[in-house]
């Protein structure tokens, strides 16, 4: 109300309401206060949402009826509908002591040519306070594909992402921690389409009986599977009985951040020319359009040459089921590739806090990394999703030590699963 609207209707009521627009605008909001933040609020309460931090994901904003709408950005697949938002990372900052309601929006998705929205899956989020210590929380849904998650200041900045973000400078950190450890050997082999780095991290003997090749972060908001990768790494370099144990019979090879480029840029889904890693396997990879494919391709081809080739391959990922994706190739060797594929999930049961299950025969998901390399090469290869929200084993929400703990957990199945398939 203006003032001229309050000279002409000079009421008490007009009275007290501006009396108490006076005091929302002056007191600032008290901690655990009930107050429903209003659109006044939100103004005057939020500063400015920080996309400069590392992997921040790309996104405008703005406030209506009183809640701060955050428009993440889509990233698009080439020649293909498929597009996807969802990766969420920024610094959010405002007064101290006051509640805000944020909202995401733009979740319509278009995953293998059909409307996904993602709202179903954004059940939680990651806050921080330091960008380090991290705790997840539940968001609200609404009706109609809405998604808001309520958040108290309690100090002028607070960072929000979708789930504990594993930046570069993460892995950068894993790789200065390894690199002169005996037993851990760093190559790179090649470069993303803007020219970062590969790296291939192989842990123990190659010429042990058996080989695991892993790979992590094909889709750069699947933070989770970079931690995943990270506790195998460091189980088996902890130099204890069980890893002298496990590398007796296997050595593992992991490229833990195959898109790094989408990872520094705060992308969700595709790599900087617009293709999905987990796609396209099923022919040679393009070196114009997914070099980080087509030169993962090269080192595969190289190690196979030279009698290397791994005995099972694992592509990490992140999603609202966390289930194992069981490739179903049209191959003749099928039926024995399903029964190892058993042998590997109850493993998996047993040895993790893996409870989520597999994929069934329906299930079809044709160029992915597992489909492809078992049509291709004659690998045992799977699609290990985890799912972002909830861990159901343990029955809570995701961490990155729960991750962490499971890649540190899979040292132990990837042994048992040799010892007892001998493949
Ligand atoms: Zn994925």
């Amino acid at each position: 109300m203006s003032l001229r609207g309050f000279r002409q209707r000079r009421g008490p009521a007009a009275l007290l309401r501006l009396i108490v627009i006076f005091i929302q605008l002056a007191v600032p909001v008290a901690e655990g206060s009930q107050l429903k933040p209003t659109t006044m609020d939100a103004h005057a309460a939020l500063d400015f949402i920080d996309t400069s931090i590392e992997n921040a994901s790309p996104l405008w904003y703005d406030v209506a009826d009183g809640v701060v709408r955050i428009h993440l950005i889509y990233d698009h697949e080439r020649a293909s509908p498929n597009r996807a938002a969802g990766h969420v990372h920024f610094l959010l900052n405002a007064r101290p002591g006051t509640k805000l309601t944020l909202e995401f929006l733009n979740l319509d998705n278009v995953w293998n040519g059909q409307p996904g929205s993602v709202a179903g899956e954004l059940k939680t989020m990651a806050i921080s306070d330091d960008g380090h210590v991290w705790k997840t929380v539940p968001t609200e849904s609404l009706p109609g594909n809405r998604v808001q998650l309520p958040v108290e200041m309690r100090g002028p900045a607070l960072y929000v992402a979708r789930m504990e973000p594993y930046r570069l400078s993460d892995l950068a950190r894993l790789l200065e921690s390894i690199r002169s450890h005996p037993l851990a050997r760093i190559t790179t082999i090649g470069k993303t389409a803007e020219g970062r780095d590969l790296e291939i991290v192989r842990i123990g003997n190659p010429a042990a009986p058996y080989r695991v090749f892993v790979r992590a972060r094909a889709h750069p908001w699947e933070a989770g599977s970079n931690w995943v990768a990270e506790g195998l790494i460091r189980r088996l370099l902890r130099d204890d009985a069980d890893a002298k144990r496990f590398l007796r019979l296997y050595s593992v090879t992991v490229l833990p951040m195959a898109n790094k480029d989408g990872v520094a840029r705060g992308r969700t889904r595709f790599n900087l020319r617009g293709r999905d890693l987990n796609r396209n396997w099923d022919k040679p990879a393009d070196p114009e359009l997914a070099p980080e494919n087509a030169v993962l391709e090269r080192w595969l081809e190289g190690e196979i040459a030279a009698g290397r080739r791994p005995h099972l391959a694992l592509e990490l990922h992140n999603d609202g089921n966390g289930r194992l994706h069981v490739s179903r190739p049209p191959v003749p060797q099928l039926e024995r590739h399903l029964a190892r594929m058993a042998i590997f999930e109850e493993l998996l049961r047993s040895k993790t806090w893996f409870t989520e299950g597999s994929t069934n025969a329906a299930f079809r998901n044709s160029g992915t990394l597992g489909d492809g390399w078992l049509e291709r090469y004659g690998i045992d290869a799977a699609v290990h999703e985890f799912n972002c929200n909830w861990i159901a084993g343990l029955k809570e929400y995701t961490s990155s030590r729960h991750w962490k703990d499971y890649g540190a957990n899979l040292a132990e199945v990837f042994h048992d699963y040799f010892d007892r398939v001998k493949p």
